[in-house]
């Protein structure tokens, strides 16, 4: 099975950079009910930084263009967002750190200890209403698939739908983290924004990494 290559990484982020750019407007509209209206131009602030690092993310170390990402997304985002895709990326660089190519199994690896990393930052569990109801799913399953003898694309491919299911998952939900837990039960009956970017994130990787 072809590994992932260093410059299929960075056309996953640049995909995942187009997408937020392209649904900028809708994921403010998401926040605008049930947060303070800003997670589209908070997370396309951050990527179109991270697209003017370009020359650093093609350096062939995964790891060192994830911690650019990382790092660009920490000091330029402000917001929940920020500091929490940012250190999904800090900590997934950390699984990549001298690798210029991933196979399935390390790729989900990476994304592994991403999640981890927000999970102990954000201390969000599955139903709370947050990018992890996405996220979570979405990684159970691509391992799921890989350690029975998927291929890659299949993997992804059951990804994309968990983390779709996950997002469903959060409309009737009341909130638990973040700013929209401060709506109490009027935060139900809303998508989550970031559960809807983190399904932009792994759709990015579906049409990017194979
Ligand atoms: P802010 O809430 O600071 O305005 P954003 O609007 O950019 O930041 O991001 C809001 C999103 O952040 C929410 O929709 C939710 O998915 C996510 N979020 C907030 N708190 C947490 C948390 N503790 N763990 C995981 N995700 C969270
Ligand atoms: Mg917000």
């Amino acid at each position: 099975m072809p590994n992932i290559s260093s410059n299929q990484i960075l056309l996953w982020i640049e995909r995942y950079a187009a997408k937020i750019a392209d649904q900028k407007d809708y994921l403010t509209q998401l926040d605008s009910a049930i947060g303070d209206a800003d997670h589209g131009a908070n997370m396309d602030r951050g990527f179109q930084a991270v697209l003017a690092k370009k020359a650093e993310l093609q350096n062939g170390d995964i790891g060192a263009a994830l911690k650019v990402v990382a790092m660009t997304l920490i000091s330029k985002v402000g917001g929940a967002s920020g500091a929490l895709y940012g250190t999904f990326f800090l900590q997934a660089s950390t699984a990549a750190q001298g690798k210029s190519e991933l196979s399935a199994s390390e790729f989900g690896s990476v994304l592994e200890k991403g999640l981890t990393g927000i999970i102990s930052r954000g201390k969000a569990a599955i139903g709370d209403k947050t990018i992890v109801d996405a996220l979570q799913p979405a990684i159970k399953a691509y391992r799921h698939s890989v350690d029975s003898g998927e291929n890659l694309e299949q993997a992804l491919s059951n990804a994309v739908s968990a983390a779709e299911e996950g997002l469903k998952s959060t409309v009737p939900l009341v909130a638990r983290k973040g700013r929209a837990s401060y709506l109490g039960e009027r935060s139900a009956g809303h998508p989550d924004p970031g559960a809807t970017s983190t399904l932009l994130l792994i759709q990015s990787a579906a049409e990017t990494l194979v």
